[in-house]
């Protein structure tokens, strides 16, 4: 079987750690590899090889380190397939979709190749008589990033580019139960050339997230993943003194307006409910119709479950994979037997979905619930799984009050052709990514991602201008020649 190994000062390395774990294909059940559990002393070495890059990289001028990223951009895209491939294989989600998580990604490298006109600082001539003041950015040392399972390539992007592009180096943790895309990507990176020590890959899981939190030599860190561990990570990290970032975990609520066009909706409110088996943390999850929309999107949104293809997401024509554990699938399982008992009715029950050949597969088939309510669990707690529950409300402000009791408040989505309706929406809903007529509302490498409330803990979100923000420190000098 093979093993994975770390990616440390330019080299790979066995983890000093001697705990394993299975990385499986969700819908084969097939072993791929075993991932190490590094260990605080694996954080250490990791920590002190980007250390020792620094001064050397924050010295690099930016447009040199731009040059890089130009080489990163065009060794990945020569690899897209490949990527999807592994991303499919580890994961699960059908190949177009492995394809569009890593082309995020690479936006973000190609965002990031911007990086000397986008570390300019600002100035003005004469603040008083004859004295000038500007601003520069500096990088701060090394920075590391935590990431979850569910987009595999992308996430790991969102930081990466932009750690290295403003002069800091940086160390990786990818998931555990997905390290194979990143490996293969560490891989793709050591072709590009980065001087030793300037990205680091340290495989594992808490015990390297809580020694990132607690190392003296990191200057901050990125999380994204449940927010039960977000919460954890923004404490204990900010505790050390480091800046933080922690993206968490979301509800999403999708509002249909009556004046919505109706078949594209419904297609896209589907879409957003079921793509990538509902593990996204913008999946679409509560569905409130406003007035006399119920009855045709329940309809419709059962019609469109009915047709998707569950299967092995590497193979064609299939249209959802399989969920990413056993673990996970069991979970999901409880939360569709709550909602039973909670009262709401299932019109479509994914519990005992088979694909056949597959025996050893994560399946959970499509799932609709109609009459759910407000405060029962599944209309308030993150499920994760491809998932759809049904509320009614009598018109808008009632649809966006239910939406702002979330604790969440990651994206919200109102369809409509109401541009009253749709501004209204984006003006009071408590979510940081609003969709109007669109149901995942995507993250854009150029402007910043992030949520609200319990979805997010920090101030700073992710890419866009808001990374150089957190991967710089900014000076302000003032000027005077006599
Ligand atoms: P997770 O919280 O279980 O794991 C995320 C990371 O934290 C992993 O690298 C894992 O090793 C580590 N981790 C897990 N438990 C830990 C603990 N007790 N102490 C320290 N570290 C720990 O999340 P997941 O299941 O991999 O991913 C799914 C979650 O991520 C969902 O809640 C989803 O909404 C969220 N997510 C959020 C965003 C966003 O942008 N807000 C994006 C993607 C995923």
């Amino acid at each position: 079987m093979r093993v994975l190994e770390n990616f440390v000062g330019g080299a790979w390395s066995r983890a000093s750690g001697t705990t394993r774990l299975e990385v499986k294909n969700p819908a084969t059940g097939e072993s791929l590899a075993e991932v190490p559990l590094s260990t605080a002393a694996d954080v250490d070495a990791a920590v002190k090889a980007a250390q020792a890059a620094f001064p050397g990289w924050s010295a690099t001028p930016p447009v040199q380190r731009a040059r890089y990223l130009f080489k990163l951009r065009e060794i990945f895209d020569a690899h897209r397939d490949e990527i999807a491939a592994i991303c499919t294989s580890e994961h699960g989600k059908t190949l177009s979709e492995a394809r569009n998580d890593f082309g995020r990604g690479i936006e973000n490298v190609e965002h990031a190749a911007g990086i000397p006109a986008l570390l300019m600082g600002q100035g003005l001539e004469d603040v008083a008589s004859r004295i000038d003041c500007h601003t520069i950015r500096q990088p701060l040392g090394v920075f590391a990033a935590i990431t979850p399972f569910n987009f595999p390539p992308m996430v790991p992007l969102w930081f990466l580019p932009y750690a290295i592009a403003t002069g800091n180096t940086f160390v990786l943790k990818p998931s555990e139960q997905v390290p194979l895309s990143q490996q293969r990507i560490f891989e793709l990176i050591e072709q590009a050339g980065l001087p030793p020590g300037v990205v680091n890959l340290v495989h594992g899981g808490r015990d390297v997230v809580n020694a990132f939190c607690a190392h003296r030599d990191i200057a901050g860190v990125s999380f994204v993943g449940s927010s039960a561990v977000a919460r954890h990570v923004y404490k204990s990290a900010a505790e050390a003194g480091k800046r933080v970032q922690a993206l968490g975990g979301a509800k999403n609520f999708l509002v249909v307006m009556p004046d919505a066009e109706r078949q594209m909706t419904v297609a896209n409110v589907a879409e957003s409910i079921y793509g990538c088996s509902g593990q996204r943390c913008l999946a679409g999850s509560v569905v409130v119709c406003v007035g006399d929309t119920y009855e045709a999107v329940r309809d419709g949104l059962v019609r469109h479950a009915k047709g998707i293809v569950l299967g092995d997401g590497s193979k064609p024509g299939v249209t959802m994979g399989p969920v990413i554990s056993a673990a996970h699938r069991d979970r999901v399982l409880s939360y569709i037997n709550q909602g039973v008992a909670e009262g709401a009715t299932l019109l479509l029950d994914g519990r005992d979905a088979r694909v056949e050949g597959y025996p050893d597969g994560n399946w959970v088939g499509p799932t609709v619930f109609d009459d759910v309510r407000p405060g029962m669990v599944i209309a308030t707690e993150e499920i994760f799984g491809p998932v759809a529950c049904l509320m009614r409300a009598s018109d808008l402000d009632e649809a966006i009050a239910i939406a702002n009791r979330s604790e969440y408040g990651n994206a919200a989505s109102i369809y409509t052709s109401s541009g009253r309706a749709a501004r209204e929406f984006q003006h009071r809903v408590g979510a940081g990514m609003v969709g109007v007529n669109i149901g995942v509302a995507a993250p854009m490498a150029f402007f910043p991602f992030g949520g609200q409330k319990g979805s997010f803990f920090g101030d700073l979100k992710a890419h866009g201008p808001t990374a150089i923000d957190f991967y710089t420190e900014r000076k302000i000098v003032i000027t005077r020649w006599f």
